[in-house]
């Protein structure tokens, strides 16, 4: 992996997303690699180079922050809006860290994403702080195929175990389930068992989001399911299940699970 070494001018640029008013991104480029990530269309990261394969390091990130901070610290703070707060990187770098202690030092609305159990790391930071919400991505509970569309991302079951962590801490969590993927992961069974291991983690809040096929990002997930043996061919035109959504509504109301569109 090529990792760059970059300083940026700033920390918190604002933010479309629904919820989220600024987005901090310590990190451009993710080594988890996922096939069908949207980052590198929307972004346009190096389109050349396979994605995951080169990644910026914000280094000052954490100094600009905190004096941005100084000036105003309102509205909702997404951390991990485009890319990983917690790919492997961090754990050398603890940029996420030093940002997440400048924000909760300065009391400011946080909502983290992420895929990896390296948040746990940061849990004495996490919790005893009223404003943030920590959520974990997961979009397919098959380990094979996460192994092949998310290869440098922790395997799904650390994941439910971080969120049954955290949420033991105290900490206000949820479940991204993202994005569910046409005949990968819309499957009526593994919907309603996505939903029971949210709900065996301790999560009361499910967000959830189809896949998009934006082109880069379905030109990789094609190519990655063709060269694995470990699953059927995948049709990239295909549309998610129509009766997803209600599956996962009517497994959410059994539960007593909130359910949210995420976009
Ligand atoms: S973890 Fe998120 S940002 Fe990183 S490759 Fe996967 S989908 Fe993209």
């Amino acid at each position: 992996m090529d990792v760059r070494l970059v300083q940026c001018s700033t920390a918190a640029s604002p933010s479309r997303l629904p919820g989220l008013d600024w987005a901090v991104n310590p990190y451009r480029g993710c080594s988890h690699a996922c096939a069908y990530c949207y980052a590198q269309d929307v972004t346009r990261f190096d389109a050349r180079s396979p994605w995951g394969s080169i990644v910026e390091v914000r280094v000052n990130i954490v100094q600009r922050l905190r004096r941005e901070l100084s000036r105003r610290c309102e509205g909702v703070y997404g951390v991990g809006t485009v890319t990983d707060p917690y790919q492997p990187l961090e754990a050398r770098h603890k940029l996420t860290r030093g940002c997440l202690s400048i924000l909760k030092r300065s009391e400011a609305r946080t909502s983290i994403l992420t895929k990896s159990n390296l948040v746990l790391r940061d849990i004495d930071i996490l919790s005893e702080w009223p404003d943030v919400e920590v959520g974990l991505s997961v979009g397919t509970i098959d380990e094979r195929a996460s192994s092949v569309i998310e290869p440098g991302a922790p395997p799904p079951k650390l994941r439910f175990e971080a969120l049954r962590k955290l949420a033991d801490s105290g900490i206000d969590v949820y479940l991204m389930a993202a994005p569910i993927i046409p005949a990968i992961s819309d499957d009526e069974p593994s919907l309603r068992r996505l939903v029971e291991l949210a709900d065996l983690s301790g999560v009361r809040r499910i967000m959830w989001d189809g896949w998009n096929p934006k082109p880069i990002a379905k030109k990789r997930l094609e190519a990655s399911v063709v060269s694995s043996e470990l699953m059927e061919p995948f049709d990239g035109t295909r549309r998610i299940h129509p009766g997803a959504a209600s599956v996962l509504r009517e497994e959410c109301r059994i539960r007593g699970i909130d359910l949210i569109d995420a976009f």
